[in-house]
């Protein structure tokens, strides 16, 4: 793989890089940060503001990752970051309930009627994973289905074809993961309905549950074909299956109630993360009451975490979505996505090289590829060399975009015009010397 070594200067990045490679695996403590797939040395942080990072050599770069998601309202929000130094100043971690829970559990549910009763928990992987369980528990079912290149987090049940940084890494599972729990997730192709019509006759009333990311954004952002998502709420209603929707991502990014309220959806079961902590560790699975009320200590269950609910999460997670609720927020960022998005199909246009925008509301990926992409397979065929070039050319002019073509880029109500303008000259001079 080729792709110009970056011009900036990250001698402090590369001295504590190659220690870091000694002590940590492999530098990192979550595998797509490691540049594995675009190649070179990840810089490191020194801090965020707004729309911005800086590293530890004093470069600064417009970031379109922003933690990967939950930084909706940008780095060091003032007010995210007020509410959160209250709460540490009145201590970091109880095990006792708050206030406070009960208050972000209010906000969540204003946004998502659908969900009647929530559990928090302290990432988005433990909401799916205490999602599946719930569904298996109350079903007395074995089965989840899943789908190609989706991302439900890092426990043994999803870990078969997923999305995220096992794409990133082209394996089809992880290895620990005993045999017998990938032959209980079945992974089907996305946006595929005959693969969903074969799997509920081949495992009818074997399935628990499917889970499905509604706007998959973990193989990039590939949005869910006219009447999948319907397809699939009906599959699983008639077969007394539950639909568990993990909006951990699209979850108050694609509308307040995220992708349900955008399709007008109401599943069984929703994980969220993200966002929802404001960029504090948080999680969070809720749904019907009836299922909700299986997990102990009311019914039987288990689920527990000694940080859930943890004060500076929810401290993140109220100011977050309190934010989010000033008028025009939702317009605000799905314009810029919609502007920049447009200005970079024209550009590719212009110098006749062929990508792929997928973009719903303000989520989107740009593709190296002639062809639509609808699913993992799609995309895997997408030209991933080309990313990487792409990738280090705008790391160069200081646009930060994410570490790996099978990602989401993400935009807050921090980016403005001004950082529309850098982001447009710099794929503009990606594309002169690609000439
Ligand atoms: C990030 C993500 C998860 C896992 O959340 P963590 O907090 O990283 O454990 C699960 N599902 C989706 C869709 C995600 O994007």
């Amino acid at each position: 793989m080729t792709f110009m070594k970056t011009r900036k200067q990250t001698v402090n990045s590369e001295k504590v890089f190659s220690r870091s490679l000694a002590l940590i695996p492999g530098g990192v403590n979550s595998p797509v940060r490691a540049f594995g797939s675009v190649g070179g040395t990840p810089f490191l942080v020194d801090r965020g503001e707004g729309a911005w990072l800086w590293d530890i050599d004093g470069n600064r770069y417009l970031d379109y990752v922003m933690s990967w998601g939950p930084l909706i309202l940008g780095h060091a929000h003032p007010e995210v970051v007020k509410t959160i130094r209250d709460a540490a100043g009145r201590g970091c971690s109880y095990g006792v309930p708050t206030r406070e829970e009960l208050a972000l559990t209010e906000l969540v549910i204003e946004r998502m009627p659908h969900i009647e009763k929530l559990r928090l928990v302290s990432s988005g992987t433990e909401a799916c994973m205490t999602a599946a369980r719930i569904a298996r528990g109350a079903t007395g079912r074995e089965i989840i289905i899943k789908f190609d290149g989706g991302y439900h987090g890092h426990s043994d049940l999803f870990l078969v074809r997923a999305g995220s940084g096992l794409a990133t890494s082209g394996l089809r599972a992880s290895a620990g993961v005993p045999e017998d729990i990938t032959r209980i997730t079945v992974s089907i192709p996305y946006n595929d309905f005959k693969a969903v019509d074969d799997c509920f006759l081949r495992y009818g009333s074997a399935i628990a549950g499917v889970i499905v990311e509604p706007i998959a954004a973990n193989m990039g952002v590939v949005p869910p074909a006219n009447g999948f998502l319907e397809h699939l709420f009906k599959k699983t209603s008639h077969n007394g299956s539950i639909l568990i929707f993990d909006e951990v991502i699209t979850g108050f990014r694609v509308a307040p109630g995220g992708a349900a309220e955008h399709y007008g959806l109401k599943p069984d079961l929703v994980c969220l993360g993200k966002i929802l902590g404001g960029g504090m560790p948080i999680g969070a699975v809720g749904g019907r009451k009836e299922l909700m009320d299986c997990l102990a200590p009311m019914g039987n269950i288990y689920q527990a975490g000694t940080l859930s609910g943890n004060p500076l999460s929810t401290a993140g997670g109220i100011s977050t979505l309190k934010e989010l609720a000033r008028p025009g927020v939702y317009e605000y960022i799905k314009r810029y996505a919609e502007d920049l998005t447009g200005r970079l199909s024209g550009l590719f246009e212009k110098y006749d090289i062929k990508v792929q925008i997928n973009r719903v509301e303000s989520l989107f990926t740009l593709f190296f590829s002639e062809y639509k992409i609808n699913n993992f397979e799609d995309a895997k065929k997408s030209d991933m060399a080309r990313y990487a070039n792409f990738f280090h050319a705008l790391l160069d002019e200081g646009v930060y975009i994410p570490p790996s073509g099978f990602e989401a880029w993400f935009v807050s109500t921090a980016h403005t015009s001004e950082h529309m303008q850098l982001t447009v000259k710099a794929v503009e001079n990606f594309l002169k010397k690609a000439e």
